[in-house]
């Protein structure tokens, strides 16, 4: 498949951006949700969605939402995973990567929200940040799915295609994030994590992206591709 690639980067107008959505919208219904979204519409519990957005990273979704499932069935509370210790925790989410550091930061965060937050996770971000293992892209995961606060969870998916679009040049997921806020409409800040973390996983891949299926071919720039199918 030919290919192109341009430097330049325009915001969309508001129209294209909710053609794109839509179209996105469409494409990934028929698949699963992601791993922490499917814990934030079955529990919709904070400290699970939490645990769980932890849990997720550098791990694959399935292996997410079982480690997730299993830690949860034994501690579904902060008090719960208290009483468990970092060995019992490390052996409930194995196999998710780095599962010994993992046990160890979710105890930490548990001791954290029973100690500093009155057993409840804080909806607010800096007091999120100040926790071990999280970082802005999982902060902001919890904040939308958990208390439905707009912010735009950019993580590998979301900064790639954002700019394959060519809707932003950025070089880092925190530039990514602070770019997209000046146009993304408010309403579309926590979906936009959702969508193109399906869309990233099944057709706008890493490596040589499905563009001959792509439901939004046309409103893409293919900046960056040099190789696709
Ligand atoms: S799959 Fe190809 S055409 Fe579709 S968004 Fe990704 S790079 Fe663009």
């Amino acid at each position: 498949m030919t290919t192109s690639t341009t430097s330049t980067s325009d915001p969309p107008p508001a129209s294209e951006i909710r053609r794109v959505f839509a179209a996105v919208r469409r494409f990934v219904a028929r698949h699963e949700l992601p791993s922490v979204s499917l814990v934030a519409v079955t529990s919709r519990d904070p400290f699970s969605i939490l645990v769980s957005t932890v849990l997720s990273l550098r791990t694959r979704d399935d292996v997410t939402l079982a480690a997730t499932r299993r830690l949860v069935a034994v501690a579904p509370t902060v008090n719960a995973v208290l009483t468990l210790s970092e060995d019992r925790i490390a052996e409930l989410i194995y196999p998710c990567g780095f599962y010994r550091t993992k046990a160890r930061q979710l105890l930490q965060i548990a001791r954290i929200i029973r100690d500093q937050h009155n057993g409840t996770v804080p909806a607010d971000r800096d007091a999120l940040l100040a926790m071990p293992g999280v970082g802005r892209k999982t902060a902001n995961l919890v904040l939308g799915l958990s208390f439905g606060i707009p912010a735009i969870c950019v993580d590998t998916h979301v900064h790639r295609i954002c700019n394959r679009l060519g809707w932003i040049r950025s070089r880092t997921p925190d530039e990514s994030e602070r770019l997209l806020e000046q146009f993304v409409p408010k309403r579309l800040w926590i979906e936009i994590n959702e969508l193109l973390v399906l869309f990233g996983q099944q057709t706008c891949t890493p490596q040589s992206p499905r563009c001959s299926l792509c439901p939004i071919a046309a409103h893409c720039r293919r900046v960056g591709v040099t190789r696709s199918r």
